[in-house]
């Protein structure tokens, strides 16, 4: 929601934040009390009790100012990243803080059960490194996981509500490594805030009861799930406030014994037993996971080397394999210069339809050659797929008056270019996620953090571990479960303690080894297209930060038809794109994504969603008017 004023909401939240400077960490999301802030009555503390926490936190899309920022789509998880950073940790400090109030705030979309990858820019170095946290299969799992027993998929919604699609969660791992290399606080500290908003509770907005309500009849299935997520039954009420008392414990637990209580103790234990028996109501079955405590002993978040391309002078950095995000950005951008080349006129002088069409023809032609190429196998030609000679190669088939028959052929990511390189037809993907949650913080030393964190599916399997309070994901839909292609290599089917290709795309951009930009989205495999449309959006078409992430979106990925926002598909440029050939399908919003910009002497611009998800929540440690 846009706020009344933007005015009053800032110079409240500068009283408020200036308070949280003052006060310190997390006491300061006590500062607005639920009488003051809620004159209307709702979200008063059900059966007294203490007060839910941050009530009511104003939603700003947009603040500009120094001393750190912070972007997330909830105002109480941004607001205790802001917190951290007032206190003096540093932008991973502050991001593991944040995610971790996310994952109760944001619970259908993130957790501990959960997996991500995470974006880290070192200011002192100037160097990108990232730490890989995608949930990774069991040990037992072969190319047939996902397979009847006639060698038939599984029909997708059997698996996403099942055992079978829970990975070792990479969450937790992820959270500790990062801050053995870039943190100052310790994990248990950081984790407080979670603990404590998980324990009070937060006031129930409109986005987290539809979601609530679009997963009613799933979460049904597992009295556990419904038990916390479905009290007396029903979604909570909109304003109600709620308490998740089993998963403050459960961060009680990693605060106390550490990420090993997952990955080798009792919550550990906890977890591959519900997996391994998922706890269903009378008459429902679903299929069982192979989850082993030996899969949990030897998970690891991995550190990984960033994929880098550069970008009209700029360096743009993103997630390698498993996730596919960092390549097929890369790629986008690449072949819209090569079209921009081929054409002769740059993309920040063609019109709104030509833009999209080159947006279009891009996206369509990398998400071939990434669902031929990425996975997690060895071997992956990433360097070749980013390089602009491909992008050159690839541009060839690339024309300005018509679109792509679709599905767009892969081409030979070889090293060796011509100026029509050879191309091979390409099948498409039927099921790709729409949950996540991204976050973008930047701390007041100019180090970053773009990290892109979920459990899949909004609601991941819909399986909570029992007296824990947290879902645990169904990662492992991402695989495919038949080769896409008949005849045709597929490197992301299932195998053992493998990590299922990704879309996710947590990006930070460099000018000449400084800070420029920190972007990223959820979306399932629309992620890509929405970072690729921020980044074109802003340094190709004039767009402010805020305003690149607020614009209408396309998002083709090689299928026949592609996504349109209804400010696209109902719009004159809707009507060019399908006079160019292109199928528009009006999709209500796609992605919500999370920006900061820097401007240069400490100053830094955070972006989130003024209207998508119910609109997110930007802010800074000192704002300023612009
Ligand atoms: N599982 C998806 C991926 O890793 C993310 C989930 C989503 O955004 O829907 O690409």
């Amino acid at each position: 929601m846009v706020p009344a004023s933007t005015t009053s909401v800032l110079s409240h939240l500068r009283r408020r934040v200036t308070g949280a400077v003052a006060v310190g960490t997390a006491a300061a999301l006590t500062l607005v009390s639920p009488a003051a802030a809620a004159p209307d009555g709702h979200g008063r503390p059900e059966h007294g009790g203490p007060p839910p926490v941050g009530h009511r936190l104003p939603k700003v899309p947009v603040m500009t100012g120094t001393g750190g920022a912070v972007a997330s789509v909830d105002p109480v998880a941004s607001q205790v990243g802001i917190d951290v950073l007032a206190a003096g940790g540093t932008a991973t400090d502050a991001a593991v803080a944040t995610a971790a109030a996310l994952g109760v705030t944001e619970p259908y979309s993130t957790g501990i059960g959960g997996g991500g990858f995470f974006v880290h820019y070192d200011a002192r170095t100037r160097s990108v490194d990232t730490v890989d946290g995608r949930e990774a299969a069991p040990a037992t799992y072969d190319e047939t996981a996902f397979l009847d027993e006639d060698g038939e998929p599984l029909p997708f919604a059997t698996a996403v509500s099942s055992g079978l699609s829970v990975g070792v969660p990479g969450t937790p791992a992820t959270w500790q490594r990062a801050l053995d290399r870039w943190g100052t606080r310790r994990l248990a500290t950081l984790l407080a805030p979670a603990e404590r908003i998980a324990r009070h509770g937060f006031v129930v907005d409109q986005t987290f009861h539809d979601q609530t309500a679009a997963n009613a009849e799933r979460f049904a299935m597992f009295p556990a799930t419904a038990e916390v997520f479905l009290p007396g039954g029903r979604p909570p009420a909109v304003g109600s406030v709620f308490r998740n008392p089993d998963m403050a414990r459960a961060y009680r637990e990693l605060r106390t014994h550490g990420v090993a209580s997952l990955y080798r103790g009792r919550l550990g234990r906890a977890v591959v037993a519900e997996v391994r028996d998922p706890s269903t109501a009378p008459g429902v079955e679903v299929p069982a996971g192979e989850l082993a405590r030996r899969d949990l002993a030897r998970y690891r978040a991995v550190d990984r080397a960033p994929v880098h391309s550069e970008y009209r002078g700029k360096d743009v950095y993103g997630m390698p394999v498993p996730s596919s995000g960092g390549t097929t950005v890369a790629e986008i951008l690449g072949l819209v210069e090569a079209y921009a080349d081929r054409s002769g006129t740059p993309t920040s002088e063609v019109d709104d339809v030509q833009y999209l069409h080159r947006l279009s023809e891009a996206s369509a032609t990398a998400f071939a050659d990434r669902n031929r190429y990425i996975g997690d196998v060895p071997g992956v030609p990433a360097a070749e797929l980013v390089s602009q000679g491909f992008a050159d190669e690839r541009s060839c088939l690339f024309s300005a008056t018509s679109a792509l028959p679709r599905p767009v052929p892969f081409g030979s990511p070889d090293g060796d270019y011509a100026d029509c390189g050879e191309s091979t037809a390409s099948g498409v993907l039927p099921h790709e996620g729409m949950s996540t949650t991204h976050l973008s913080v930047v701390d007041r030393w100019g180090n970053a953090v773009s990290y892109t964190t979920t459990i899949e599916q909004t609601g991941g399997s819909g399986i909570t571990v029992p007296g824990w309070g947290f879902i645990l994901n169904n990662e492992l839909t991402d695989f495919d479960f038949a080769p896409i292609t008949p005849g045709v290599p597929d490197p992301n089917l299932p195998g053992p303690s493998k990590r299922p290709r990704s879309s996710m795309s947590p990006t930070i951009v460099l000018d000449h080894g400084r800070l420029d930009l920190v972007a990223g989205s959820p979306g399932g495999s629309t992620i890509i297209t929405t970072v690729a449309q921020i980044l074109l959006g802003h340094y190709d078409r004039g767009l402010a930060v805020g305003d690149a992430v607020a614009a209408p979106r396309l998002s083709s990925r090689n299928g026949s038809r592609e996504s349109a926002e209804p400010a696209i598909a109902g719009s004159e440029s809707g009507a060019g794109l399908t006079a160019l050939g292109h199928r528009l399908s009006e999709t209500a919003e796609i992605g919500a994504a999370t920006a900061v910009r820097s401007l240069g002497h400490g100053r830094y611009t955070a972006a989130a969603e003024p209207e998508r998800r119910g609109g997110g929540s930007a802010m800074v440690v000192r704002p300023q008017r612009r």
